[in-house]
């Protein structure tokens, strides 16, 4: 994967924007553990939990283990005014689109799930996005029912207390086992931030790694090493490479297309996608399910 990065984008150059991210989500988290010492002590609270399921690793900010549930929250420290529809956040009024932190929110919650499963362990999960930053506000038409706002974290405490029984030593195993689980810094490595847009788009030479060129209507070559190979075998191999890195974005004819450059017709495309994966939507929404791909 980080091959697939370092190929695509470069990882050596240093990004000020996102180490300020990084600090500003770091400020965030300290306010919201300062919330937390107002809940009741029979609540189990272990922050930065890091794991891993599915050989895929995850982060959870902080985490509650009460009697009767478990309480993930993912905090965002953003600041100004945005706007949520149909699933998008946008930042208002300029409608800039932002990275959908309910994405993560609920990766981290599903890969939670599984490892729970695996672990024998059977408590419901429930969890919060929370933005802790006052100067938020959110413009949408409907609650969230995962969203929680700087304005509605006192009413949620206080109703987490409310409804709060006494602590069990299950909880404290359970919060153990978890412990346990939690990797440190040299079981894993980090994997930088990226987005689709920002990655090079194109089909390379799987001996040299660079451009591939087309050869004819059914193969293409390697002008630097002289490899060539059948269109359908370069567009597996980048499609699986395209899953690995976005495992939660919809796998389509068009988006293969875009990530190799361009460079095969979008009907050999279709026929490898609909050859190896499941079909799935309407005609002309048709999206692919990478099950044989998770890992
Ligand atoms: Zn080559």
């Amino acid at each position: 994967m980080l091959n697939q990065l370092k190929q695509r984008k470069g990882l050596s150059q240093e990004d000020a924007d996102y180490r300020e991210y990084l600090q500003k989500g770091f400020e965030g988290e300290r306010k919201f553990d300062e919330i937390l010492e107002r809940l009741s002590k029979d609540s189990l609270i272990i922050q930065d939990l890091r794991l891993e399921a599915n050989r895929q690793i995850f982060q959870i900010d902080t985490l509650v283990i009460t009697r009767n549930n478990l309480l993930v929250y993912e905090i965002k420290n953003f600041q100004g005014e945005y706007s949520f529809h149909d699933n998008e956040l946008k930042t208002h009024p300029y409608k800039r689109v932002i990275m959908n932190p309910l994405t993560q929110f609920n990766r981290t919650c599903t890969l939670l799930n599984i490892l729970l499963d695996k672990i024998g362990v059977y408590i419901p999960l429930n969890g919060k996005l929370v933005f802790v930053n006052d100067s938020f506000i959110l413009y949408q038409k409907t609650e969230h029912p995962d969203i929680l706002l700087p304005q509605q974290i006192e009413r949620h405490i206080s109703q987490l207390n409310r409804f709060s029984e006494p602590f069990t030593s299950a909880q404290k195993e359970l919060g153990d086992k978890l412990l346990y689980l939690h990797l440190t810094e040299d079981r894993y490595i980090q994997v930088p931030e990226y987005t689709f847009e920002e990655l090079k788009k194109e089909a390379l030479c799987p001996q040299c790694r660079l451009n591939l060129k087309i050869k004819n209507r059914r193969t293409v070559y390697c002008p630097s090493c002289g490899f060539s190979a059948f269109n359908t075998r370069i567009i597996s191999e980048e499609v699986q490479a395209y899953v690995l890195l976005f495992p939660e974005q919809k796998l389509t004819t068009a988006v293969i297309y875009d990530w190799c450059g361009a460079l095969f017709p979008k009907r050999t495309i279709q026929r490898v996608l609909a050859t190896n994966y499941t079909e799935s939507g309407t005609r002309k929404g048709t999206h692919y399910l990478h099950n044989s791909f998770c890992r």
